[in-house]
C-alpha cells in the first residue's frame, strides 16, 4: 500500500506559513509515497513542489482547493488553476481537465460551514465528486470525520485522507492509502483513509494569526 497526504499548503495560501522546500523534504522524512499540494484556489506552490521533487519514487499531485458555493473541492492531477466559482461549473471544468476530486472537510465545524447533505445527494451523477475527505487531520470533534464517512458510503464514493497542513508539524498527520495508481483507485473507490491529529486545535487558532500578520507584513513572508 502507498500513503499519501493529500491535503496540505505551501506559503501560497494566505493562512499558511510552509516553504515549498520544506513540506517536500518533511513529507518524504514522515514516510509519505506521495503529497497533494492543495493550496486555496492556487497552484503556484503546488507547481513549486513538483518541479523540486526529484525522485522518482516519490510522487507530488499539483493539486489546489477550490471554493465552490456549495463546499470546498479538492482537486487533484489539475493543469491549469481554477477559479473559485459555483460548484457545477467548477466539476465541469475538473472533468475537462481530466483531475478528479473529493470534497474537503465536509462537517468540520469550528467556524466552517458544513455542506448540505441533501444537495449531493440529489444530484445527477455527472456532478458528484469521485471522493470525500473522511479523514481531515485539523477537525476538532470526531464526529466530524464519522460523519463524513458515512456520506461517501451514501454516495458510493472513495474516501481521501490528508493532514489539511498549514504548518511544518503537521505535513503527514492525514493520509490515503492505496495500491497502484492513485488516480485509479480513487475511480475504483478503492481507498482508504487514516491519520493522526497533531494539536488541531492549536493549529487552526495559529492560522487566525498567521493570516492576520501575513497581511500586515507581507514583504517579510513573500521572501
Ligand atoms: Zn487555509
Ligand atoms: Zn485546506
Amino acid at each position: 500500500m502507498k500513503k499519501y497526504d493529500l491535503h496540505s499548503h505551501t506559503k501560497h495560501s494566505r493562512c499558511s506559513v510552509n516553504k515549498p522546500a520544506r513540506v517536500l523534504k518533511l513529507a518524504k522524512k514522515r514516510g509519505l509515497d506521495g503529497i497533494a499540494i492543495t493550496d486555496h484556489n492556487e497552484i503556484k506552490g503546488a507547481k513549486e513542489v513538483a518541479r523540486l521533487n526529484k525522485d522518482r519514487d516519490f510522487e507530488v499531485i499539483i493539486g489546489e482547493e477550490v471554493m465552490t458555493d456549495r463546499c470546498e473541492l479538492l482537486v487533484y492531477y489539475l493543469k491549469r488553476r481554477i477559479k473559485p466559482g459555483k460548484y457545477e461549473d467548477v466539476i465541469r471544468n475538473v472533468r475537462k481537465q481530466g483531475a478528479v476530486c473529493s470534497i474537503a472537510h465536509p462537517f468540520s465545524g469550528g467556524g466552517r460551514k458544513n455542506i448540505n447533505p441533501d444537495f449531493f445527494l440529489k444530484l445527477p451523477k455527472k456532478y458528484l465528486p469521485d471522493a470525500i475527505e473522511t479523514f481531515n487531520a485539523r477537525i476538532i470533534m470526531e464526529e466530524s470525520n464519522s460523519l463524513a464517512k458515512g456520506l461517501a458510503r451514501d454516495l458510493g464514493l472513495a474516501e481521501t485522507g490528508g493532514s489539511d497542513g498549514h504548518f511544518p508539524a503537521e505535513i503527514g498527520a492525514g493520509y490515503t492509502a492505496f495500491k497502484g495508481s492513485l488516480k485509479e483507485a480513487m475511480l475504483a473507490r478503492r481507498t482508504v483513509s487514516g491519520g493522526k491529529s497533531r494539536f488541531p486545535f492549536f493549529h487552526r487558532s495559529l492560522t487566525g494569526v498567521v493570516i492576520l500578520l501575513k497581511k500586515v507584513f507581507k514583504s517579510v513572508f513573500d521572501r
